[in-house]
């Protein structure tokens, strides 16, 4: 259960996922919020369009049609890999569903069967729709495909939900079918698949790209212990990425040996300054000769032990 997204932070997600998104129109504002509640929001549902034809199939889902006004998602996915934003609030796309279905979102558990329509959707859950005509024979490309899975893996870890919250609208609403079709590499569009590869997606860096060398976060490299006399060495933060405490204990030696630096050089400033006054005690002391002696010395301190 979660608080929708701003509209910025949803677009800054999607876009450091890596997706190619498009605002069409004023996608901020356009939604059915007149017509009933808009979150608390549960998870991700994912659709086929039963069409063909990028900007028609943007328009339709924007403008929706006589019997079921738009926005019909929140987002369109077109065979292009393009991501459209065509309503920000409530939309008409998750219809009547089982209760028993969100429950298992809610706690990302396995999914029963959707045989009942009790329960209001359109409140719960973020909508793509995929650009495809849903007859079986259409197929997704790679890129359209891989482009729905950034996008429901940046709404997912911008609210810290795990693949369990992503679902098809066919395992939502009974009679429903879609997304279905074949779908390039892959087979027939399968959810468990799709929330498998939404999961991959989320052991990695957002602006992961699958087949990338990439690190997982997950499995980070154990960095030798630190020599004693190995103080000065700027440690690579790179090498304790994903150990956090120790990266932090890393970053305060080397805070602590910075401020010893520092402190090494006043004090060198501060006994030069100390012997050249020592020095002119008891000649004919000029308080300008002084002055200019005293910052001589220190200049040369700090250039002493700035080479150091
Ligand atoms: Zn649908």
């Amino acid at each position: 259960m979660a608080t929708p997204l701003s509209a910025s932070t949803l677009l800054a997600a999607l876009r450091a996922e890596g997706c190619a998104v498009v605002e069409y129109k004023s996608w901020r504002t356009h939604n059915r919020n007149h017509k009933g509640a808009w979150g608390p929001v549960n998870g991700v549902m994912i659709h086929h369009t039963v069409s063909s034809g990028e900007n028609s199939s943007v328009a339709l889902c924007y403008n929706g049609h006589s019997a079921l006004p738009g926005p019909l998602c929140h987002t369109v996915g077109g065979k292009s890999r393009k991501l459209y934003m065509v309503g920000h609030g409530r939309a008409n796309h998750a219809g009547s569903g089982d209760a028993d279905v969100l429950r298992a979102v809610i706690n990302e558990t396995k999914l029963p069967a959707d045989n009942e329509a009790n329960t209001d959707g359109n409140s719960r859950f973020y909508g793509l729709e995929i650009v495809n005509l849903g007859n079986g024979k259409d197929q997704y490309p790679a890129a359209q495909y891989d482009a729905a899975v950034r996008w429901a893996a940046a709404i997912c870890r911008t609210h810290g939900w795990g693949a369990g919250s992503v679902i098809g609208h066919k395992e939502w609403q009974p009679g429903k079918i879609d997304p279905h079709g074949p779908v390039e590499g892959r087979g027939s569009f399968d959810m468990n698949r799709f929330r498998a590869d939404v999961a991959e997606r989320l052991k990695h860096p957002a602006n992961w790209s699958p087949g990338s060398s990439t690190p997982a976060p997950a499995k980070p490299q154990t960095p030798a212990p630190p020599k004693e006399n190995d103080m000065a060495t700027p440690y690579d933060l790179w090498a304790y990425k994903g150990r956090g405490e120790t990266r932090d204990a890393y970053a305060y030696l080397r805070g602590t040996n910075a401020d010893v630096k520092t402190l090494t050089t006043q004090v060198a400033a501060l006994t030069a300054t100390v012997n050249k006054l020592a020095q002119l005690a008891g000649s004919d002391v000029d308080t300008d000769r002084v002055v200019a002696a005293v910052e001589k010395a220190i200049a040369d301190a700090l250039a002493n032990a700035g080479s150091a």
